[in-house]
């Protein structure tokens, strides 16, 4: 309990990782230039095993060019790039299928798989996501067995230290790594893992259970589960976490890989600036009600009926940082607290753990505000000064007792 006190604390007072929109124009220009030569060198490179032509895939599903260029413009600004780079997004899009990516799976649910499959009717970042050129990928291939080995051992041979890896899913670590092991050799996942890595670019780690070791390291954690960067040193390595990934962040890793030849401008946790600079609650559309102290109270009551706050049926959205509030999910028509269910913060290391309530957080009591209303929410998001946050303050430890109650232990 003490650690888990120490954890939130920190995560409470720390500063949110500041996005920079603009890097000046010396910078950009630089960049730019940079871009355009490298797009100009991937022109002149065949595509690799996937000849799926963009442009056809658009026609077949009736979406016009207009439409696309509309998609580049609006990934560009996803990306934090100023909107002459809009066209250089776009042919990066054109030739996602020079960039080849081996996918595995370890300990996890293939959500993030889920993620990466289409809907019936696939949006501009899911074709996309078709065009890459996808070496690997056990779950989705329908080679199986030696077969599945042999593909795996020619993909990391014919692309040595030229592919992504997106690695799906937790490293068991615990009994010398046996809780998972792999094909028929048994190799463990650990070794597996390692193996892969060796000769990638860059390894990509999606989803919760691969950054931070999600569900599957949650306590007791009887496999020794832990995520992707706590055993890959020495390699770029990029974290998209959420449960599942938003597909369109996988999207704007690729993209920007694509485009610059590098991973982008990380946070402390090694996410995106793009994609987790943000706080869920800085962009929530029940914010309004968080300000005003309009809380929905328990389900389904009047304030549930009028789209009202969820921190007090336990929204961890002030410590979340993610873009889902702005992407949203299936085809950008909703997400889950505008749907009325608070956020419990999978992009969050320990979420499970540590964010999974239905209830607030007891911790929130602990920050220290120390100036006006926005300062106080930009530093924590909660705005403890006003009558509402005294309210919430009030709130959680009285939850937190009755959660002690209720499970007989730390709550
Ligand atoms: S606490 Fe949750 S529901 Fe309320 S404004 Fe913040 S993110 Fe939105
Ligand atoms: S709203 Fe919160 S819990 Fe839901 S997907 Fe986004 S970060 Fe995860």
């Amino acid at each position: 309990m003490a650690d888990r006190i120490e954890g939130v604390k920190k995560l409470f007072t720390s500063k949110s990782a500041r996005v920079e929109t603009n890097k000046g124009d010396a910078y950009y220009e630089k960049l730019f230039e940079k871009c355009q030569a490298r797009i100009e060198e991937l022109k002149t490179q065949q595509p690799i095993n996937n000849r799926l032509d963009i442009t056809d895939v658009l026609e077949m599903q009736g979406i016009e060019r207009r439409d696309f260029l509309k998609w580049a413009s609006a990934v560009t600004g996803m990306l934090m790039l100023p909107a002459s780079f809009t066209p250089l997004v776009a042919d990066a899009a054109l030739l996602m299928n020079r960039a080849p990516v081996i996918w595995l799976e370890l300990s996890d649910c293939a959500g993030n798989s889920e993620a990466l499959l289409r809907s019936d009717g696939p949006q501009i970042d899911e074709i996309v996501l078709d065009i890459i050129s996808l070496e690997f990928h056990e779950t989705l291939q329908a080679a199986s067995g030696h077969q599945a080995e042999k593909q795996l051992e020619d993909a990391m041979e014919t692309f040595k230290d030229k592919y992504l890896l997106f690695v799906e899913g937790a490293v068991p670590l615990g009994m010398n790594g046996q809780f998972g092991t792999i094909g028929a050799s048994g190799e463990t996942m650990h070794d597996h893992l390692l193996r892969v890595a060796k000769h990638a670019a860059a390894v990509v780690a999606v989803g919760s259970c691969a950054t931070f070791g999600g569900v599957p390291a949650a306590a007791p954690n009887p496999t020794g589960a832990v995520g992707v960067m706590d055993v890959i040193q020495g390699k770029p390595l990029i974290n998209i976490p959420a449960c599942p990934a938003n597909p369109a962040n996988m999207v704007g890793v690729i993209l920007h890989y694509i485009l610059t030849g590098q991973v982008p401008e990380l946070d402390s946790l090694l996410r995106p600036k793009f994609a987790f600079g943000y706080r869920i609650h800085d962009n929530c559309e029940r914010r309004a009600h968080f300000d005003a102290g309009e809380y929905v109270e328990e389900w389904g009551d009047e304030g549930a009926k009028n789209n009202f706050c969820l921190y007090k049926v336990g929204c961890k959205g002030p410590m979340t940082f993610n873009n889902c509030s702005i992407v949203r999910y299936n085809e950008g028509v909703n997400w889950p607290v505008g749907v009325g269910r608070g956020c419990i913060g999978c992009s969050e290391p320990d979420f499970w753990d540590k964010y999974a309530y239905e209830r607030p957080m007891a911790d929130a009591k602990i920050k220290a505000p120390t100036g006006g209303v926005e300062k106080t929410v930009d530093e924590f998001g909660l705005g403890l000064l006003t009558a509402a946050g005294i309210g919430i303050g009030i709130h959680a430890v009285a939850s937190a007792v009755a959660g002690k109650k209720e499970d007989g232990g730390e709550a």
